[in-house]
C-alpha cells in the first residue's frame, strides 16, 4: 500500500466504485456514511458509519485520511468546510456548495455563456403563475433533489398539486422536448491538465437512466460544443477530480447544459471497462496528486442500469468474456433502487 489514505464521504454505488479503483492504485480508503448498511462497507476496509455532524466521528475520519473527497452532493457546505480546515477536500467545498443548487448552479451557467433551459427561481404558488411563459415545465427543488425526486410537471398554471411544499424553494424549468441526453465526463488535474471521456449517450426511463453508450450517435458540431462546455465549466471552477455534465439536445439539434455533478456519475461506468483508464481511476488520481495518464477508448460499450427486481436475474447468470456484471451489495431490494449495472464492450472494434 501507498501512503496515502483517501476519505471517502458517502457509501454508494460510486464510493464503493471509487474504493475499488483505489486499492487498485494501491490507495488506501475510509469510508464515512450516515448509513450503517451502505453498500461501501463492503469495498472497504475502514469504514465508519454515523451522522455526518457527530464530532467524535468526523475527527476519528480526519486523524485517519490525508485527503477527502465525496460521492454525493448533498452534504452541508458547513461540514465540508470544517473539514477542509484540517485536511483537504477535493473538489473543494465551495464548487459543491454552488453546485448543489439547481439555481446557482444555473446561474453560473449562464454567466458563462453555456446555454441552459429557461428556468425561474420560485418561492411560492404566485411564483409559478407569474412564469407561465416557463410551462409546460419541470419544477424542481433547488436542493436535495435527485433520480427525477422532488420534481413537479407543471401542464397548466392552474393545476399546481397540492403535494408541492411551499418551505422549500424550487426552480421551474421550461420543459425541453427531448431528441437526446449526452454527458461529458472531464477528469481535471489543474490549470489546462485534463483528461476528458467523449460524450455518452444516455436514455433515461422514468428520470432514472437506464441505458449509457459509446460512441454518441450525435453530430461533430454538438460533439465539439459539449466537450468544449465541459472544459470551460471545469476550468472556470478551477476543479480538481472528475465532474460530469449532463446535457439535453432538443429537435432542432440545440445542446442544453442540465446539470453539472461534482462527482463520478453513473453514465461513466462504463469507462471501467471501455477505457484504459476509468472515470473512478482518474478521480482517484487527481485528487490524491497522482501521475495523469493519457486516457484512451479501447473499446466501444453499452452499460444497462439494473434497478429494483432487475438484479435478481443477473445474480444468477452467466456472462462472456464481453459482459460485466457489477452487484453493488445493496442489503435490500428496493423498486426504483439502483441495484448494480451491467456492461457490454464491443471487441471487434
Ligand atoms: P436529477 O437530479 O433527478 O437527475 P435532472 O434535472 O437531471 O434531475 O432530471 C432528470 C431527468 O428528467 C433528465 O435526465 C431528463 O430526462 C428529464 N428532465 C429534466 N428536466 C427536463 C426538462 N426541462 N425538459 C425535459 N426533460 C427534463
Ligand atoms: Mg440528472
Amino acid at each position: 500500500m501507498s501512503d496515502i489514505t483517501l476519505g471517502i464521504i458517502g457509501g454508494g454505488q460510486l464510493g464503493s466504485l471509487l474504493s475499488v479503483a483505489a486499492n487498485k492504485l494501491n490507495i488506501n480508503t475510509v469510508i464515512f456514511s450516515d448509513d450503517k448498511n451502505s453498500p461501501a462497507k463492503n469495498f472497504t476496509k475502514n469504514f465508519i458509519s454515523g451522522n455526518y455532524d457527530d464530532e467524535k466521528l468526523i475527527k476519528e475520519f480526519l486523524s485517519k485520511v490525508n485527503v477527502i473527497t465525496y460521492e454525493f452532493e448533498n452534504i452541508p457546505y458547513k461540514i465540508l468546510k470544517k473539514l477542509n480546515e484540517i485536511k483537504p477536500v477535493l473538489p473543494k467545498p465551495e464548487i459543491n456548495k454552488l453546485i448543489q443548487n439547481r439555481y446557482t448552479e444555473k446561474d453560473f451557467l449562464n454567466k458563462n455563456n453555456i446555454r441552459t433551459t429557461r428556468y425561474s427561481l420560485i418561492k411560492d404558488e404566485d411564483d409559478i403563475k407569474i412564469n407561465d411563459g416557463l410551462i409546460p415545465g419541470l419544477l424542481k427543488t433547488c436542493t436535495l433533489g435527485y433520480d427525477g425526486k422532488g420534481q413537479f410537471k407543471i401542464d397548466k398554471k392552474e393545476n399546481i398539486s397540492s403535494e408541492i411544499d411551499f418551505t422549500k424553494e424550487y426552480i421551474l424549468e421550461k420543459f425541453v422536448k427531448l431528441k437526446k441526453e449526452i454527458s461529458v465526463i472531464i477528469t481535471r488535474f489543474g490549470h489546462q491538465r485534463y483528461e476528458i471521456y467523449e460524450p455518452i449517450e444516455n436514455l433515461h426511463e422514468d428520470q432514472i437512466l437506464k441505458h449509457s453508450k459509446i460512441p454518441a450517435q450525435i453530430s461533430e458540431k454538438i460533439k465539439n460544443q459539449a466537450t468544449n462546455w465541459a472544459t470551460i465549466i471545469a476550468e472556470e471552477l478551477d476543479y480538481v477530480g472528475t465532474l460530469c455534465v449532463e446535457y439535453f439536445i432538443d429537435n432542432k439539434d440545440n445542446l442544453y447544459a442540465n446539470e453539472i455533478a461534482p462527482r463520478v456519475h453513473n453514465s461513466g461506468h462504463l469507462t471501467i471497462n471501455s477505457h484504459n483508464v476509468s472515470q473512478f481511476e482518474n478521480h482517484i488520481r487527481a485528487v490524491c496528486g497522482l501521475e495523469k495518464v493519457e486516457t484512451k477508448k479501447i473499446y466501444n460499450a453499452r452499460m444497462l442500469n439494473l434497478i429494483g427486481n432487475d438484479i435478481e436475474d443477473y445474480r444468477v447468470k452467466s456472462f462472456k468474456d464481453n459482459e460485466f456484471f457489477f452487484d453493488y451489495q445493496k442489503t435490500e431490494i428496493r423498486e426504483k433502487r439502483k441495484m448494480g449495472h451491467f456492461t457490454i464492450i464491443e471487441k471487434e472494434n
